[in-house]
């Protein structure tokens, strides 16, 4: 016998709530959860092994609380002026968004988003007892300055999420967006970034608005475009007050030595560990390009998925690609599903059966 949740004395407001639910099937072509499906070079695995060898001679003691040969090796990735104090880090950047919305969030506070968007935003809201409220996008999943503005007018949020690339959708923001949020909003704007590499070359992101806006908060992970996912490590910047209110509601030593010595290592090889980022690009282009031809209706994507509709039955398709060992995602979008970009020969495997479906 299993106890019914509701037996348990949960929180009122976590009562009827799901958690997050990506399907986690192990079939040979796993393009469900945006990862990188491309292992890292056996070089750059070696060395890192070496650095957690290192560090396990002193695992006796707790972790660098401050992080800081990390916190350095990730300003010097991000460029654009930043140094250690603008970062912070955390077990991916799940654990970032929660500290932003442990320190900026919680009861009696709100914070707006613009749906369809990446589910763990609305659920670390509620984990942190912080409303959700939603805004709408313009067609094309678009938001344009006056959009953002506008519900911004009207919710009047303690933070705004934007994601972009957004996922699922794949959209790009334009930083006159954030601009505009940013000056219109009295709370704190976050830019989930977590796809950014994955944008073409040249496409300015938000870090470069940093300088002079205190309450923007840029993240990103080592997860996607670092093929770190397994690792967990996400990270943020911003204006160094930033850091320090993320220190009031962080666990101590919450980033593991091994963790930190990983992405240290990981961060060192940075131009092979992002070699396979064009690649990916290259296979997501492969597929915006196939299901178009097939008559998918293809949104435009600057990330490592692409989000097709036009499909009559997802769950079916789904079914069906599944069948035939290919799991991809189906997030409830009517007549949509949404696929990640893998190596050559999983994106084949993928866009083969995609034919085939569609021929039947
Ligand atoms: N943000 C977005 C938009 C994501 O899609 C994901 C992962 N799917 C994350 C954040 C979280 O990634 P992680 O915790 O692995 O850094």
């Amino acid at each position: 016998m299993t106890t019914p949740l509701d037996a348990l004395p949960l929180r009122d407001d976590l009562r009827g709530r799901q958690p997050y639910g990506a399907p986690q099937l192990h079939v040979p072509v796993e393009l469900n959860v945006n990862e990188n499906t491309h292992p890292i070079p056996e070089d750059v695995a070696r060395d890192i092994i070496e650095r957690i060898a290192a560090s396990l001679l002193t695992i006796n003691r707790y972790p660098d609380r401050e992080f800081t040969e990390l916190r350095q090796a990730l300003a010097r990735y991000l460029g654009h002026g930043l140094t250690e104090a603008n970062i912070w880090a955390a077990n991916g950047s799940n654990e970032v968004l929660q500290h932003i919305l442990q320190a900026f969030g919680g009861p009696g506070r709100r914070v707006l988003g613009f749906p369809p968007t990446y589910s763990m935003h609305s659920i670390i809201a509620s984990s942190t007892g912080t409303e959700w409220v939603e805004g709408e996008r313009d067609p094309g999943y678009q938001i344009s300055p006056e959009t953002a503005v506008r519900w911004i007018e009207q919710t009047d949020p303690d933070l705004v999420f934007f994601c972009a690339p957004n996922n699922p959708t794949g959209t790009p923001l334009p930083l006159e967006t954030i601009e505009a949020a940013y000056e219109a909003a009295r709370g704190v704007v976050v830019v989930d970034e977590a796809y950014e590499e994955f944008a073409p070359a040249g496409t300015p992101n938000a870090l470069s608005l940093l300088p002079g806006r205190q309450r923007l908060l840029v993240s990103r992970t080592m997860s996607k475009a670092f093929a770190f996912a397994g690792a967990r490590l996400g990270y943020l910047a911003a204006d160094p007050a930033v850091a320090d209110a993320l220190r009031l509601v962080r666990l101590p030593y919450h980033l593991s030595a091994l963790t930190q010595a990983a992405a240290v290592a990981a961060l060192d090889h940075t131009p092979e560990m992002l070699a396979m980022v064009d690649d990916i690009k290259r296979q997501r282009d492969r597929i915006v390009e196939r299901l178009g031809e097939l008559g998918y209706e293809v949104w435009p994507t600057a990330s490592n998925f692409v989000l097709f509709g036009g499909v009559d039955d997802p769950e079916a398709l789904f079914e069906w690609l599944l069948a035939r060992g290919i799991i991809i995602r189906n997030l409830g979008i009517p007549n949509h599903l949404r696929v990640s970009a893998g190596t050559e020969a999983e994106t084949t495997a993928f866009l083969d059966a995609m034919a085939e479906y569609t021929a039947r």
